[in-house]
């Protein structure tokens, strides 16, 4: 936790939570499999589904279609249900390491090591319930895991970066949040009880509030804030508005001041900001003015897939401070943009949301050469939320317990009349008080991302 980071009502909270973090309790391992993957790599490469870009450090390879991105999937899943994951490598397994998991998930693992297999069998007959979906290699086990019939995990990995367009419908805000019930019921249904604790303590959900600055300089959401001590984050653009912004929000340590990206030139000169060393670049520059970028937010719906991923994944590299981003806040996802048609790309307009997911996630990089889990967290996003909209949130929040919600609300549309008249502040004050009658943390992004790191 940082120095001085106010997390709302209850400061102690999210520092039990630290401690539930280092404690022995584990609830599900996810194996990854080095082998199986190769074998999805090898299917890529025959079949032709290999895009290759040039990245901040060279030449990519970024497998497309199915890409093993299933073990990321059932990860995120998991921590959605409340539950504490470890990711497990076929290397270090053993009876005995294992023996702490009362579940393992095994997704796509379709060339397992015999020594993995083993020790899987082993740990089931001594009570472990193994769960496989997709392709698997353990079928003629004893005894038999339990089966997801279909890739979900691979789905919901894929869904979770913009590797493909979620199935539901444009406004189905919450579709990976319903496919998290239906693991739960469905494990609960194979006695898989997954030791679900909120990672928020005694609360039971999270509403972040996103302050995209974009050049206004209307402080009706600070004031509000500074008066009633709520916490909120806001995303600085490299603007003349900046100093006002930075000097407002220093004396008080519940507001977290952000660095705003920005996605937004002219059409073809913006890919230059979001690919390569582009972000890493705006992020130093921030730096050198004094904008602090313990998270990096982004301006503008571009997203250029996959070239944004690697771009951000060497900004974690090359900024040790930067703890999570929001990436996917809006998205016109230009997919393999090297395929000038764009029948791959597709756009989501606000109020819908670009990743129908509701808790911090990681995004990966499948490439040939290796896979890697970016450092830090990403989240999703809703647009100046009417009251039916939030009303929405908390029905989910009902059905699912253990969301992070986070709501933009630009000062621009404050009390202009963009999306109502008078302005939004009353959309804003719904929220932020319905979220305190049901007894929501309301925390800053920096301290959301600082307490599941
Ligand atoms: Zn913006």
């Amino acid at each position: 936790m940082g120095e001085g980071v106010r997390v709302g009502a209850d400061e102690s909270t999210l520092a039990r939570s630290d401690q539930r973090a280092g404690s022995e309790t584990v609830s599900v391992g996810v194996l990854f499999s080095e082998g199986s993957r190769q074998v999805f790599v090898a299917r890529a490469v025959a079949e032709g589904r290999i895009y290759r870009f040039k990245g901040s450090r060279g030449d990519v390879e970024w497998m497309t279609g199915e890409a093993y991105l299933a073990v990321n999937g059932a990860a995120s899943i998991l921590r959605r249900l409340g539950a504490s994951v470890d990711i497990l490598a076929e290397e270090t397994c053993s009876v005995a390491s294992w023996a702490r998991y009362r579940t393992i998930i095994c997704p796509n693992a379709c060339r397992l090591e015999p020594d993995t297999v083993r020790v899987l069998e082993s740990w089931m007959r001594g009570g472990g319930k193994l769960v496989v979906s997709g392709e698997t290699d353990l079928s003629g086990t004893a005894p038999a895991p339990l089966r997801f019939d279909w890739s979900l995990f691979e789905y919901a990995g894929s869904v979770l970066q913009g590797h493909r367009r979620a199935s539901g419908a444009p406004d189905d805000h919450f579709h990976l949040d319903k496919l998290a019930w239906q693991v739960r019921e469905q494990l609960r249904d194979w006695g898989c009880e997954l030791d679900a604790e909120s990672p928020w303590g005694d609360h039971q959900n999270v509403l972040v509030l996103r302050h995209d600055t974009d050049s206004s300089t209307d402080r009706t959401y600070l004031d509000y804030e500074v008066e009633h001590e709520v916490p909120a984050t806001y995303a600085i653009l490299r603007d003349r508005n900046r100093a006002m912004y930075l000097s407002a929000i220093a004396p008080h340590p519940f507001l977290e001041a952000s660095f705003h990206y920005t996605s937004r030139r002219r059409l073809g000169l913006d890919r230059l900001l979001l690919v390569g060393k582009g972000i890493d670049r705006q992020v130093q520059k921030a730096n050198q003015l004094g904008i602090p970028s313990a998270t990096l937010h982004k301006h503008g719906h571009r997203f250029y897939y996959p070239e944004t991923i690697e771009a951000l994944d060497y900004v974690y590299g090359s900024s040790p401070e930067v703890v999570g981003m929001g990436t996917m806040a809006r998205c016109q996802n230009l997919r393999y943009s090297g395929d000038r048609s764009m029948a791959d790309s597709y756009t989501i307009q606000p109020p819908n949301v670009s990743v129908p997911f509701w808790f911090p996630f990681h995004l990966v990089m499948p490439r040939v050469a290796g896979h890697k889990v970016l450092r830090g967290w990403d989240c999703s996003h809703f647009m100046e939320p009417t009251p039916g909209l939030v009303n929405a949130i908390f029905r989910n929040a009902s059905m699912l317990p253990y969301g992070v919600y986070m709501l933009g609300f630009h000062p621009a549309h404050a009390r202009s009349d963009t999306f109502r008249l008078g302005g939004n502040f009353p959309w804003f004050r719904y929220a932020v008080e319905e979220a305190q009658k049901r007894g929501w943390l309301i925390a800053n992004y920096r301290t959301v991302c600082e307490a599941l790191s």
